[in-house]
């Protein structure tokens, strides 16, 4: 995708297309799309001869049409998929990742807590896999989100007794 390109107006017809594919609903709610989609549920958009994440295009349309490369397009409402304009935002790429970074260590905070995170299942096969010498406990760790300790106390059983 040419640089000059990625601003160019869309023509009548895609502009028709895109809006065709948009279902609209309430503008509260998340609206859905008819169209194609990317890796990660992002909706994308063929048209004048090109692919591009429809969410750009969203944003252009009802916004601006000058869109830096280095804008990214989030949802307010976490939903990839959604094309409610009223859900979309412009950030800077390197704030983006920053904030996923941040949301990342969050997480890993919060599985200091893990036993609620593990399902019975996850349980069992954990202790079938080190049974059967498959894995690490540092491996299965990294796998489930949990910590290592928590992993030795499953296997140990002085964790999730009742299974
Ligand atoms: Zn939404």
């Amino acid at each position: 995708m040419g640089k000059k390109g990625n601003n160019e107006p869309l023509s009548r017809k895609a502009r028709r297309q895109f809006m065709d594919l948009i279902k609209t609903d309430d503008p509260e709610k998340c609206w859905s799309w008819n169209g194609s989609f990317m890796r990660g549920d992002y909706p994308l958009f063929y048209g004048d001869g090109k692919q591009q994440p429809a969410v750009r295009i969203l944003y252009r349309l009802y916004y601006t049409n000058y869109l830096k490369r280095d804008w990214v397009i989030r949802h307010t409402c976490g939903n990839n998929w959604c094309m409610n304009p009223n859900h979309i935002y412009r950030d800077t790429r390197a704030n983006a990742s920053k904030e996923t970074q941040m949301e990342r260590r969050r997480f890993t905070i919060g599985e200091r807590h893990p036993q609620s995170r593990l399902t019975e299942k996850d349980v069992l096969d954990i202790r079938e896999r080190v049974a059967n010498k498959e894995t690490t406990q540092k491996a299965l760790a990294e796998e489930y989100g949990v910590t290592e300790a928590h992993i030795s106390k499953i296997i140990k059983r002085k964790t999730w007794t009742h299974i």
